[in-house]
């Protein structure tokens, strides 16, 4: 195991260490690990990535002021939109796109001098939480070669834990930055609904999701925060908030107030929860103040979310009928044209959550499904607002470890089931973080964080706080 972290890499370059020596390190990485790991759909050229070195190194030379991310490599989910690379979206509906435009995130990061390496894996329209349902390949955990990264940010995951990039940006409406997180003990925070912009995010679930901050630690999680965090005129959801500013103070145990909800604690298998009760046991040691809850209507949260998601992605596919974007139909009438285009384009899973999307918001059944979802959703929005008043929630990531690949593609309830503790923070809107914890049986477990809107500080300062109990900052295989 070794430990590499963001923030280091930027102290060394600003020390004067050569831009290119750290790109060629990244890229060493690359090649030992990417034939089997698969966490990458597009790379940048090499000798691209090297000029783009080379041009900080005569920058910082000659004492020019450069960004807050200068020299790092950022490797960015395929489902959000970059001129320099293709974006597929994990999707045949999209192979070969590319966008005319950059999302604002990654406008952002250029203009804080980040080198974007790639473009990563993804389950097709971030609808999964494997990374098996991308229309390409299933990417692999670095931990485990055998088993999955979770999904659907699965490629970015396994990029930051095998060492391809520094930092990276995923997409989470459900849990797909933080599931990954939990099985390649890395780093991710979904952020407050509406602090990062969904500019340029090809759209899944529009009133879910947000563009998440991934990393190999916490401070790193925050520094890629405060560069992507904050309003754009270009997102109508987004909040009227600057970037946001984070101190690396780490929380202090004594008097952190801790609440254990049931509903999001209990149902994981006996290693995740054994690791679990480890820390939180740890913190109660050192003075935190822990709370049994119950929430009962959390019983309801994953019903809830799929039928949500499935109607805002039955709503955001019907804008795929082959004429616009890429696509390979056959010329014909209008209908056998579309149906062909989309027949050829869209997996398994796409088709059967656009059916299932139509027939939640269909006239007669609207009401039963759709409406009756959202209000599950404003019950559920008002618990957890009403408890992250008083204290940060803590709640299991995953019910279960990595599974191995091809494990769990036979039943899609199987794979829905792995988002039952990561949904809440979706539908709430809230910040949510996981962390790693520990291994078992050399497989990563993390644990999730929650707190009230805006309030990714306290998530921060407490991650900061467990880093130092758990020693697991930076880590990547060797
Ligand atoms: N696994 C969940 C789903 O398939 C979440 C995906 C996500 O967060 N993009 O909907």
């Amino acid at each position: 195991m070794k430990s590499r972290e963001a923030w280091q890499e930027l102290e060394k370059i600003r020390e004067g260490r050569d831009v290119v020596g750290h790109v060629e390190e990244v890229l060493a990485r690359v090649e030992k690990w990417e034939g089997e790991v698969k966490a990458y759909i597009s790379l940048e050229i090499p000798e691209l990535l090297r000029q783009r070195g080379e041009e900080l190194e005569r920058r910082l030379r000659k004492g020019e002021k450069v960004g807050k991310l200068a020299g790092l490599l950022v490797s960015v989910k395929d489902n959000i939109c970059t001129t320099a690379l293709p974006t597929t979206a994990g999707s045949r509906m999209l192979d070969g796109y590319v966008s005319p435009y950059n999302a604002t995130v990654v406008e952002r990061l250029l203009a804080e001098d980040a080198i974007v390496i790639g473009k990563t894996n993804l389950d097709e329209f971030a609808m999964g939480s494997t990374t098996e349902l991308s229309a390409f390949w299933p990417t692999r955990n670095p931990w485990d070669l055998t088993r999955v990264p979770g999904g659907s940010s699965g490629g970015s995951a396994s990029s930051l834990a095998y060492g391809g990039a520094d930092l990276s940006l995923g997409s989470d409406t459900g849990g797909s930055a933080r599931l990954p997180a939990a099985y390649t003990a890395t780093v991710g925070l979904k952020p407050t609904y509406g602090l990062v912009s969904r500019y340029g995010l090809i759209p899944y679930g529009n009133s879910l999701e947000q563009i998440s901050p991934m990393a190999r630690s916490v401070r790193d999680v925050a520094l890629l925060l405060e560069v992507i965090g904050g309003w754009d005129a270009r997102d109508a959801t987004s909040l009227r908030v600057g970037s946001p500013v984070f101190s690396l103070e780490p929380a202090e145990a004594r008097g952190q107030k801790i609440c254990l909800v049931k509903e999001m604690v209990e149902g994981a298998e006996e290693p995740v929860e054994k690791l679990f009760w480890n820390v939180v046991e740890k913190l109660s040691s050192e003075g935190a103040e822990l709370e049994e809850v119950r929430i009962p209507v959390l019983s309801k949260a994953l019903p809830t979310y799929y039928t949500i998601a499935f109607a805002e992605a039955a709503s955001n596919l019907a804008r795929y009928a082959g004429i616009f974007y890429p696509s390979k139909g056959s010329s014909g009438i209008w209908e056998e044209y579309v149906g062909e285009a989309r027949a050829k384009g869209f997996g398994r899973e796409v088709k059967r959550r656009i059916l299932m999307g139509v027939y939640a918001l269909s006239e007669g059944f609207r009401d039963e499904f759709y409406v009756a979802a959202t209000r599950v959703r404003r019950a559920i929005r008002d618990e957890v607002l009403k408890l992250t008043r008083r204290c940060i929630i803590a709640a299991q990531a995953s019910p279960i470890l990595p599974p191995r690949i091809g494990e769990r593609l036979d039943d899609p309830l199987k794979l829905y089931y792995m988002d039952m503790y990561t949904v809440v923070a979706n539908l709430a809107g809230v910040p949510a973080l996981v962390q790693p914890i520990g291994f078992s049986h050399g497989l990563p477990v993390g644990i999730q964080w929650i707190a009230g809107p805006l309030e990714e500080q306290k998530l921060i300062s407490l991650g900061l706080l467990v880093e130092s109990l758990t020693g697991l900052a930076g880590v990547m295989v060797d």
